[in-house]
């Protein structure tokens, strides 16, 4: 396919005003895309993601197996991105619901920090921010998953198979949260 490239930024791509549909369009330093003929000025910021760390009675990690690219087959936290005008942790609750069919209780979230993140979909290379948190859900009596995901697995934290995690975001999650929870 001409013009074609694997999994470029965005503002890279655009080679017309998305406003006027003119030619020309300046790709400027703060990652935005400027029209001179209407004046058209789009930003491409990040994009605000959660996941969610879910620890059953013993203490071990859920982690999911996605289900489609990108990085299908691997494994994963429970979350995915922030809609517009919702909360982080709304987002978070929604997301295992939908994900995993699992109520998780907002008063157990524990912020652990945010991990920014490239999620390659479409030949577009999406830069997102991962905001972690450590949560408890009522029950982990669930059999019905979303599309997204084929299943989950649970695991001490010393026996997380971190080279079978497949965004760089989770990983580093993975290991402040093995980190943080070391026994000096
Ligand atoms: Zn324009």
């Amino acid at each position: 396919m001409p013009g074609r490239t694997d999994f470029s930024d965005p503002w890279k791509a655009i080679r017309f005003c998305p406003g006027c549909g003119a030619k020309g369009i300046t790709v400027r330093a703060d990652r935005s895309v400027k029209c001179g003929r209407c004046g058209y000025h789009l930003h491409l910021n990040v994009a605000a993601a959660v996941a969610g760390l879910i620890e059953d009675e013993s203490g071990r990690i859920l982690l999911t197996i996605r289900a489609a690219e990108p990085m299908k087959g691997m494994l994963d936290l429970p979350g995915g991105f922030v809609d517009p005008g919702e909360a982080a942790e709304e987002a978070l609750a929604r997301e295992i619901r939908e994900e995993l069919n699992l109520e998780a209780q907002r008063s157990s979230f524990q912020y652990l920090g945010s991990f920014p993140n490239i999620y390659p979909y479409g030949n577009i290379a999406y830069r997102t921010l991962d905001l972690a948190y450590r949560c408890s859900v009522e029950t982990f009596a669930t059999e019905k998953f979303s599309q997204e995901i084929t299943g989950v697995k649970l695991f001490s934290p010393s026996e997380i198979p971190l080279d079978l995690v497949g965004f760089d975001s989770i990983r580093s999650i993975l290991t402040a949260y093995l980190r943080s929870t070391e026994v000096s």
